[in-house]
């Protein structure tokens, strides 16, 4: 994982610009996430560090494809994503002592910034979590699958008599059911 030095960051702050492979963030994703999702393509980011006083400001930008999976007609599909985002981390309380370092160091440090070393795939895929649909569809007009013998209904209608519309996830589970 991409991480920074708080020392390497220079007076007059620091851009930077990496790309992160697929086969390098899945063992992350895999304990953090609960959606089930993939990349595409590489996450490319892109930030600008600038330190103000004890903080650090974080700008910049996240862009990559997803591969996600529709609610309604359980395909899978490409999701090109790409978000800008602002953070403010508050690393460092005034002059701490060492023992106040010690005792208190979980509440002062975000999760970001740890051990003097900002998390910078952290933060990349923070955003790009941010940015996945609760549901993700395939197209807004996605007919979904028939809750009754499982066709896809974006293909061709079948001739099932459907009490209402439902969702894929109902149907997803009349298919197991047979
Ligand atoms: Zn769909
Ligand atoms: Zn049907």
């Amino acid at each position: 994982m991409f991480t920074l030095k708080l020392d390497e960051i220079p007076e007059e702050g620091l851009d930077l610009k990496w790309q992160e492979e697929r086969a390098s963030l899945a063992t992350y994703l895999k304990d953090l996430s609960n959606i089930d999702f993939d990349f595409e393509i590489p996450l490319q980011s892109e930030v600008k560090i600038k330190r103000a006083d004890r903080s650090i400001l974080i700008t910049g930008k996240v862009q990559t494809t997803l591969r996600l999976q529709c609610v309604r007609c359980l395909k899978e599909f490409p999701y090109p994503l790409s978000t800008a985002f602002e953070l403010t981390l508050h690393p460092l309380k005034e002059a701490p002592s060492e023992e106040e370092t010690e005792l208190g160091s979980e509440e002062m440090e975000s999760s970001f910034l740890e051990g003097g070393e900002i998390h910078l795939s952290e933060i990349a895929c923070e955003q790009i979590f941010l940015e996945i649909p609760y549901q993700p569809l395939c197209r807004e007009e996605c007919r979904g699958l028939c809750s009754v013998c499982g066709k896809d209904q974006n293909l061709s209608s079948c001739e099932c008599v459907k009490e209402e519309w439902t969702s894929g996830f109902s149907a997803l589970k009349k298919l197991k059911l047979d």
